[in-house]
């Protein structure tokens, strides 16, 4: 399995967190966090933000069930604790570094994100 150095997966242990205290609380507030952690692109990276547009609006779907979220956050936390935070849980390729800075619980890649909502992502059996 790729692996995220530890370094570079401790960082997302912070907005995890924050996202789990939302999701424990008001939704409408969780919203907002996640559109403001979208929107704190460096200046010149903006226009890749752009590009990441499909998987923001995913999340926003997400919101509607808080619970899913929280799931998926202390999932995503247990993973940092274990050291295999930021890879694809199907695939098990690295996940985009910018896509877990929208998503800090993305459970899988893009690829693989985009099957699991078809229906047809094949989890490997372990
Ligand atoms: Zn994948």
């Amino acid at each position: 399995m790729a692996k995220l150095l530890k370094s570079k997966q401790k960082p997302f242990k912070a907005p995890l967190l924050a996202i789990l205290k939302k999701v424990g609380g008001k939704l409408e507030h969780l919203e907002e966090a996640i559109l403001l952690a979208a929107g704190e692109g460096k200046g010149s990276e903006a226009d890749e933000f752009g590009a990441d547009s499909y998987s923001r609006e995913q999340q926003l779907g997400l919101i509607e069930n808080g619970d899913e979220i929280k799931g998926f956050v202390i999932e995503a936390l247990s993973r940092i604790n274990d050291g295999a935070f930021g890879s694809c849980l199907a695939c098990e390729k690295l996940i985009p570094l910018k896509r877990l800075e929208v998503l800090p619980y993305a459970q899988y890649c893009v690829p693989c994100q985009e099957l699991d909502e078809k229906g047809e992502l094949q989890l490997n059996e372990s």
